[in-house]
């Protein structure tokens, strides 16, 4: 009986102790900034470290990377060992494991809650910047609840009801119907008193609500722009982050939540275009000096936490051409996404019109760096010419970008292993309140629960 007493007491007072550490964690943490790589495993963070440092003559190294905790997390959802950015991206934003595809529900198709929504509630301001459509997986698990993530009018409608103060992306995709007519989606912002600019010159500095669209969303649907290929006017994710972090000092300068997605990571890891990732890699950790900045002005009130939702492609570090050396200084003279490439081959056959082989050599030349940065043996440029001479006698323009990238990543040292995800646990840097609770293995749903349990805030709705 005595040792009962004495267990309940050690018991009650560990309680207070822990009560007290998360209250005392909870009243000084005011600014939570959560980055995610989408995509980006530790292959494509070294591959952009060795470009910046390589390349770009940057000795310090990518910002990420000096965060006093590192980390790893697990990347399964509950459907599968590689998950999708639809689970991967419910399980950061609200602690639970899903199939692959649903978004902001669990296994059960019930609603859970983000905590963008439970911080929401309880005061904090919430800003969402992405550099993908706002209702693509990653920033929809912040907000909506669908079983289908493609499900678009559902999750623009979401979005615009939410109540959260700021966010900016490609386009809303979910703004026609069947018959490609105005199904209204764009009236339950009015509706909601969200202004709408597209572009962040036309940002309400009045407003309490806004929504920024990328400029060029009618015919990039879910993309601001890459990197690498530097688009005149188009949104970048650093300006982003810097208007959302405006926008909520302006309207919640107490306290705010801020999640910042490098959705583009991915999109390169899919075209398997690996001079592509390093620069939107390198972006990504340009537009966390943002939030560096004002951590360092708010150090004992502001968490960094950054991570990935998986990695894409199947990325490494040196491959089969280039054995024990890394070199993504072949890759420096590349101006063209694999993407963009792709789309001037495609519009040259739509065109009717094909290049002769000594003008695609030029383009290459120009914007891969062909003859000066990547050099070919007679073999390997025979090879290519061949490959130029049947893709686009069958209008199958594809085949020959594919190949020109693929001997820019094999030169490179850009092994891929998959045009799609992988099952690679991702790392986690943090820096700031609470960011030694980060320092262990922990599963994706780990990390928005330990978040909240530092700001001391509990759900107030279901969802
Ligand atoms: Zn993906």
């Amino acid at each position: 009986m005595k040792f009962l007493n004495h267990a309940r007491k050690a018991l009650l007072a560990s309680a207070a102790i822990m009560l007290g550490a998360s209250v005392s964690y909870g009243a000084n943490l005011k600014y939570v900034f959560y980055f995610i790589g989408d995509g980006m495993g530790s292959a494509e963070v070294t591959n952009a470290q060795l470009f910046n440092k390589k390349v770009l003559g940057n000795d310090s190294p990518l910002l990420m990377t000096t965060f006093p905790v590192v980390s790893l997390i697990t990347t399964h959802s509950a459907s599968s060992d590689v998950t999708d950015s639809a689970a991967a991206g419910t399980a950061l934003a609200t602690g639970h494991k899903t199939k692959n595809g649903m978004l902001g529900m669990d296994a059960d198709t019930v609603a859970v809650t983000s905590i963008a929504r439970t911080l929401f509630e309880n005061g904090y301001g919430v800003g969402l910047v992405t550099t993908v459509a706002i209702d693509d997986a990653t920033p929809g698990a912040f907000y909506a609840h669908v079983p289908n993530r493609r499900m678009f009018y559902e999750i623009g409608k979401e979005l615009a009801e939410s109540g959260y103060q700021f966010a900016a992306g490609a386009s809303l995709r979910g703004t026609k119907d069947k018959n490609g007519n105005d199904n209204g989606l764009m009236d339950h912002f009015k509706k909601n008193n969200v202004a709408v600019s597209y572009g962040l010159d036309g940002i309400d500095k009045k407003a309490k609500k806004q929504l920024v669209l990328s400029p060029f969303h009618a015919e990039m649907d879910n993309e601001v722009g890459l990197a690498i290929d530097s688009l005149e006017n188009a949104l970048t994710l650093p300006e982003m982050t810097q208007a959302c972090l405006d926008h909520l000092l302006r309207t919640s300068p107490g306290r705010f939540f801020m999640m910042v997605e490098g959705g583009s990571i991915d999109h390169n890891g899919h075209s398997n275009d690996g001079g592509a990732s390093v620069r939107e890699t390198i972006n990504f950790d340009n537009a966390l000096k943002i939030a560096y900045d004002f951590y360092l002005k708010h150090p004992n009130e502001t968490l960094i936490l950054v991570t990935a939702d998986h990695e894409t492609g199947g990325m490494s570090v040196g491959c089969k051409t280039t054995g024990y050396s890394a070199r993504p200084e072949v890759a420096r003279a590349q101006k063209i996404s694999k993407d963009k490439f792709n789309e001037y081959c495609r519009d040259l056959v739509k065109s009717g019109t094909t290049p002769s082989w000594e003008e695609m050599q030029s383009f290459l030349s120009e914007k891969l760096g062909y003859g000066s940065a990547v050099i070919l043996s007679d073999e390997e440029m025979n090879g290519l010419r061949d490959v130029y001479a049947t893709s686009f006698m069958k209008k199958e323009p594809w085949r020959f970008v594919d190949k020109a990238i693929s001997i820019l990543n094999a030169k490179s040292g850009f092994g891929w292993t998959t045009g799609d995800h992988t099952g690679h646990p991702v790392p986690v840097y943090a820096i700031g309140v609470g960011a030694d609770r980060f320092t262990n293995f922990n599963d994706n749903t780990d990390l928005p629960k330990k978040i909240l349990k530092i700001t001391g805030k509990t759900p107030k709705s279901r969802k």
